[in-house]
C-alpha cells in the first residue's frame, strides 16, 4: 500500500522533538496567544523576508482577514482563478465581495496576467494570486497590473510556503499573504493553523486585533473582531518543522524529478519542473483518461487525489458563478490527477507507482 499522504511518516523524523516541545507547552501552561505563538510569528516572518506573521486559525481566515482588514466589502470585485480551492473564494464572499474567475493558462494552471488583466473593472479592488500545487504565479506581471490599476495584489500562499522567485519568497511576493498550516501542507501543524505575512506595519496592526475580537488591550474592543488564533501547541510544533522545511522541499524537487524522467514518453500531460520556484505540494499530472488511471493505480494499492474535481463555479453552493465561461478551468477539473508526493516518500516507491501507470498510460 502506498497511501496519497502519510502524517505519521511525515512526522517521524520530528516525533522527539514535536513531544518535547507539546510537553514543553503544557509544562508553561501558557496555550493562547503566549510566547510560543509570538516567537514562531517572529521565525516565520523572518523565513519569508517580510516584517510581520501574525497567526490566526487557518488558511481560509488569514485570507478572510486581509480583505477585511483592507476594508473591502459589498460592491467591490476580487479577481482570483478559478481552478482554486473553495477557501480562497469563501474568503472573498465571506466578506460580501463579488468573486470574479479568471479561466487559468491551460499549460502553467496559474492565473494568466493577460486574463486577469481583461477582467479588471472600476470594481475590481483586489488580485489573489493562488500559487496552485507549490507553483509561483508571475507576481512580476501581477505587480504590474496590480499598481497599474491601485489594486492590493495578494497571495494564496497555502501551497507554497518556502516556494523562491530569486531571494524573495512567496508570502513576500505581493501586499500580504495568507498561509495555512493544515497537516498536509508543505509546512504543517498538528490541527488548523495559518498565517498572514505582509511589510504592512498598518495591515499587521489590524489584523493582530481583529484575530483576537478586535482587541489588542484586555477589555478594549476597538473594532469588530473575531477569534482566530494560532495556538500555543500548534505554534510549537511548526517552530521544530520550520528548520526542515527547506530539506523537506528539496526532496520534494527530488522526488517531482524522478517522477519526470520516469514518467516521460507516456501519454501523460507532466508538470514543468521549474525551479527553486515550485515545491511541490503536489505533483499533478494530467490525462483524458484520468479516471480510469485513478482506478488502476487504486486496484494497485497506490492512493491518489484530485484537486480539484469540482471547481468553485460549479459547487451548489456558488449556483451564481454556474453562468461564467471558465473552459480551462472545466478541462483541467475533468483531468488532473495527484499522485504521492511528499517528504517521506521513498524512491522506490516513486518507482512503483511510476511502473504501474507505465503498464497503464
Ligand atoms: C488549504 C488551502 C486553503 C485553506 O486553508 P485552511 O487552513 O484549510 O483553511 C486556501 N487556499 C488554498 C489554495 C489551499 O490549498
Amino acid at each position: 500500500m502506498i497511501p496519497f499522504f502519510d502524517l505519521g511518516a511525515v512526522t517521524r523524523p520530528h516525533r522527539a522533538a514535536i513531544d518535547r516541545a507539546i510537553a514543553g507547552v503544557l509544562d508553561e501552561s501558557r496555550v493562547i496567544l503566549g510566547p510560543r505563538t509570538a516567537a514562531f510569528e517572529a521565525d516565520f516572518a523572518r523565513y519569508c523576508g517580510v516584517r510581520h506573521a501574525i497567526g490566526v486559525g487557518n488558511g481560509l481566515d488569514a485570507l478572510t482577514l486581509i480583505l477585511r482588514a483592507y476594508g473591502l466589502g459589498a460592491g467591490d470585485e476580487v479577481i482570483m482563478p478559478a481552478n482554486t480551492f473553495i477557501a480562497t473564494v469563501l474568503a472573498v464572499t465571506a466578506i460580501g465581495c463579488t468573486p470574479v474567475l479568471a479561466d487559468p493558462d491551460p499549460e502553467t494552471m496559474l492565473l494568466d496576467p493577460t486574463v486577469v488583466e481583461s477582467l479588471v473593472t472600476t470594481r475590481t479592488r483586489a488580485i489573489i494570486a493562488v500559487h496552485l500545487y507549490g507553483r509561483l504565479c508571475d507576481m512580476d506581471a501581477l505587480g504590474d497590473i496590480a499598481r497599474r490599476h491601485g489594486l492590493r495584489l495578494i497571495e494564496d500562499a497555502a501551497q507554497a510556503h518556502g516556494a523562491r522567485c530569486g531571494e524573495r519568497r512567496a508570502g513576500a511576493l505581493g501586499d500580504a499573504a495568507g498561509f495555512s498550516f493544515y497537516p498536509t501542507k508543505n509546512l504543517g501543524c498538528l490541527g488548523d493553523g495559518g498565517a498572514v505575512t505582509t511589510d504592512d506595519d498598518a495591515l499587521a496592526d489590524r489584523i493582530r486585533m481583529l484575530r483576537n475580537y478586535g482587541s489588542v488591550e484586555k477589555n478594549v474592543h476597538t473594532v469588530l473582531g473575531v477569534n482566530s488564533r494560532l495556538d500555543e501547541l500548534q505554534s510549537a510544533v511548526l517552530a521544530v518543522r520550520l528548520p526542515h522545511l527547506d530539506g523537506e522541499n528539496d526532496r520534494r524537487r527530488a522526488l517531482a524529478s524522478r517522477y519526470d524522467e520516469l514518467l516521460r514518453g507516456t501519454a501523460l500531460i507532466l508538470p514543468d519542473l521549474g525551479d527553486d520556484d515550485h515545491v511541490f505540494h503536489l505533483y499533478v499530472v494530467r490525462s483524458e483518461e484520468r479516471d480510469r488511471l485513478r482506478a488502476a493505480l487504486e486496484a494497485a494499492g497506490i492512493g491518489t487525489a484530485i484537486h480539484y474535481p469540482t471547481p468553485p463555479h460549479r459547487q451548489p453552493a456558488y449556483r451564481e458563478l454556474s453562468k461564467v465561461h471558465l473552459p480551462v478551468a472545466d478541462l483541467l477539473a475533468g483531468e488532473v490527477l495527484s499522485l504521492p508526493l511528499h517528504p517521506a516518500l521513498t524512491d522506490a516507491e516513486v518507482e512503483r507507482i511510476a511502473e504501474v501507470l507505465r503498464a497503464l498510460a
